[in-house]
């Protein structure tokens, strides 16, 4: 019995936050872990700045729905989830994610969650554990699945490392060096092609 753990941003839908910052024109906003390592200082900035701008939760969604998941990622899920079971584990938020997973046909995502006010401000934000895609894989071996993973960052790779299979998908030149025990691959059919070699049933193309 096998699961498929996905990262979603960069592997099946671009950067939301990147994409948010493009369409609102919100410079600020573009600031990832890159530039602020700390995720709560991070954090607490963009929430800041949603705050100046007065964009409530059905604004930020608004324009969310605007953006579209990556050329063939739906054909991709779909292929998946006819012969693995699939999860998608994000650091993304529930309510930002929705209009992308929508157009994705909602796949089981795990990640985590904004908190907002009766009037749609976006007031904290809740984590669901630390390390959760590392977590999640060892959750389901403990289940008895194997695990085959994909993604694309930094975030991860102790994802990769605990799952069976992992492979880097479309990931940046710095991320392929460092981690060369894992296989990397930009195209959908080449990361179909890596979950069949990896699995022991006969999967059908
Ligand atoms: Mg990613």
């Amino acid at each position: 019995m096998e699961v498929v753990c996905l990262d979603l941003e960069g592997v099946l839908v671009p950067e939301i936050w990147i994409g948010f910052a493009e369409r609102t024109g919100i410079d600020e906003l573009r600031a990832t872990t890159r530039d602020i390592p700390d995720y709560d200082v991070l954090m607490k900035q963009r929430l800041r700045i949603l705050d100046e701008h007065k964009l409530g939760l059905p604004d930020i969604q608004e324009v969310i729905a605007g953006m579209s998941p990556m050329p063939g990622a739906r054909e991709f899920i779909d292929w998946l989830r006819e012969r693995f079971q699939v999860v998608i584990l994000s650091d993304t938020f529930y309510e930002f994610s929705q209009p992308l997973m929508r157009q994705l046909g909602f796949p089981t995502l795990f990640c985590h969650r904004l908190i907002t006010d009766e009037n749609g401000k976006v007031v904290d934000y809740k984590l669901r554990q630390k390390d959760p895609k590392r977590q999640c894989v060892k959750a389901f071996h403990d289940l008895n699945y194997r695990v085959l993973a994909a993604g694309d960052s930094y975030n991860d790779t102790s994802m990769l490392s605990e799952a069976d299979v992992g492979v880097l998908f479309r990931a940046p030149a710095n991320v392929i060096a460092e981690f060369p025990q894992f296989a990397s691959v930009t195209e959908y059919k080449d990361l179909q092609r890596e979950f069949a070699k990896g699995s022991p049933r006969a999967i059908p193309e």
